[in-house]
């Protein structure tokens, strides 16, 4: 069956009475059967959005608000994240879009492909993730309240965390930390010609 447009007006919520167990404890009624519910969220297909009040057409069961709204939502989060210099090797990440970029080319490729500029762009400057240090928890959960590492097993896990430090992920994930490629973006055409 093809769905069918379901608003929230549509779905009328009435009173109904629902048979369970029950046993009396101090004059009080327990009940004992479990109840199942549902939320009325699942069968709305188009809901007004709470931000600018039109009717939009859901993505997810709970979203509340517009394409629209939410777009101009993440913006505005963008738009506060700290601006930086970019220094034209950290890789980057275009807001919301889960893309990657490890070289300033792919990112004019992008542009080019997708007929946009890189004005036009939402670029996050990329952090390298660390390996996290071994601790005594990570491998000693079977030992006894008072027991202590002896001195050779202290000295040997801080050897390995020193050499963790020294080893790279080559994992990167998004910062806090906004660029805009603009004026690099000039500059770069500028040296081209
Ligand atoms: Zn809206």
């Amino acid at each position: 069956m093809e769905k069918v447009k379901v608003t929230r007006k549509d779905l009328e919520i009435k009173k109904g009475t629902i048979e369970v167990d029950c046993i009396v404890v101090d004059g009080k009624n327990i009940n004992l059967t479990p109840v199942n519910y549902q939320s009325i969220e699942k069968f709305i297909t188009h809901e007004d959005c709470c931000n600018c009040g039109r009717e939009f057409k859901k993505g997810n069961t709970y979203d509340i608000k517009c394409y629209t709204c939410r777009s101009l939502d993440s913006i505005e989060k963008f738009n506060q994240l700290q601006l930086v210099e970019w220094d034209g090797e950290t890789p980057l990440y275009l807001w919301d879009l889960d893309v990657y970029f490890f070289d300033y080319e792919s990112i004019e490729d992008y542009c080019f492909e997708n007929e946009t500029e890189i004005s036009e762009l939402r670029l996050v400057l990329c952090e390298k993730s660390h390996f996290s240090y071994v601790d005594y928890e990570d491998f000693a959960q079977e030992v006894h309240e008072d027991w202590e590492p002896s001195k050779e097993m202290k000295d040997k896990l801080e050897e390995f965390n020193k050499f963790l430090e020294s080893q790279s992920t080559d994992t990167w994930f998004p910062s806090k930390k906004r660029v805009d490629l603009t004026e690099f973006a000039k500059e770069v055409d500028h040296e081209v010609r």
